[in-house]
């Protein structure tokens, strides 16, 4: 059977400019395939050219079964997109905004009352039906959003960027309420910018400068050679000063990377030094150091060590 979003050495010129440079990827159905990279590396043009809103200049994709180019309509009749910038009707209320999507969506009378329950109670909104979307807090406007998307029953869902600017709890409920989509079935392609987020998708993207240069399960991006060359191992180090321990631990022999994240350094370093020697090492060097433990690498770790490969190549 075919993936619900299947994209072909996928590609977007603009001018001269390749903006997205022949991806290729699958996302099986009911999976969350998280896409990740910095600003401007391509994201949103991805989305758009898989929602049948802006032109591919070469490659071919497939959604729920529709070609992106040549049936536009039908990949946009059988998906939900929450974009960045979803429109919600601030002075309508939760209800009235539901319905107006519903109409959107040519949904009949019968259906549209069948349906707004039904997204009422996946997304917990029915209690808000009557507030006026305006006055809901940031997490509720992303579940309302999700409602409307979700008002004609699509089984591939786009979002983009849904928890920016959110605070951590409504994050991570609306990620439990992906989750549980995604256990009925849906299929789910979502952009962030969170490592935590990204880390519990079933399979993640990163695009950089318009190029895919990661593609896997968290397990196997991590047992990449580029992300864990051989002969080295890495180690969480945590540091009352990180920017003076950052510096000590560059300046040690057998250290080949160092990246700090919040108060911990992450270093790789060849396979024979061992924590006590890191320890002892850092310490001799001035300053204290905290505990050194052996990490596998997190997500963060796997895309600093890919742009890097990529630089250095
Ligand atoms: P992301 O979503 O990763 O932030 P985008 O896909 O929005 O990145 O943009 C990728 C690149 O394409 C950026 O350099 C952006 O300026 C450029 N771009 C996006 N849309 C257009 C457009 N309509 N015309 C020209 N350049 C564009």
């Amino acid at each position: 059977m075919t993936a619900p979003i299947r994209a072909e050495k996928l590609t977007k010129r603009y001018g001269d400019h390749t903006v997205v440079n022949g991806v290729s990827f699958e996302v099986p159905a009911g999976s969350v395939f998280g896409f990740l990279g910095p600003n401007g590396s391509g994201k949103s043009t991805t989305i758009k050219m898989l929602c049948g809103l802006v032109q591919p200049s070469g490659g071919d994709a497939t959604v729920a079964g529709f070609d992106v180019e040549r049936d536009g309509d039908g990949v946009r009749r059988s998906i939900g997109y929450v974009s960045q910038s979803f429109s919600l009707y601030g002075d309508l209320t939760v209800d009235q905004n539901l319905e107006f999507y519903a109409r959107a969506y040519d949904l009949d009378l019968d259906r549209r009352g069948v349906r707004k329950s039904a997204v009422m109670s996946i997304t917990g909104l029915a209690p808000f039906a009557a507030y006026t979307a305006s006055t809901l807090s940031g997490g509720w406007k992303q579940r309302l959003a999700l409602a409307c998307a979700l008002l004609h029953e699509p089984r591939v869902l786009f979002m983009d960027e849904p928890t920016a600017g959110i605070d951590p709890v409504a994050r991570r409920e609306l990620w439990d309420l992906l989750f549980t989509l995604a256990g009925e079935g849906v299929t789910l392609f979502v952009t962030t910018h969170y490592m935590d987020e990204a880390e519990r998708c079933s399979r993640v993207g990163y695009i950089f400068e318009g190029d895919l240069i990661a593609l896997g399960t968290l397990d196997e991006l991590r047992a990449l050679q580029d992300v864990n060359p051989p002969g080295t191992v890495r180690y969480k180090i945590s540091a009352h000063d990180v920017m003076q321990a950052f510096a000590r631990a560059r300046a040690l022999r057998y250290v080949r990377d160092v990246t700090i994240f919040g108060r911990d350094l992450h270093i790789v370093a060849d396979a024979s030094a061992s924590e006590a020697r890191v320890h002892d090492d850092l310490s001799a060097s001035g300053g204290s150091v905290g505990q050194v433990s052996r990490i596998e690498p997190s997500l963060e770790d796997v895309f600093v060590a890919l742009t890097r490969a990529r630089g250095a190549s």
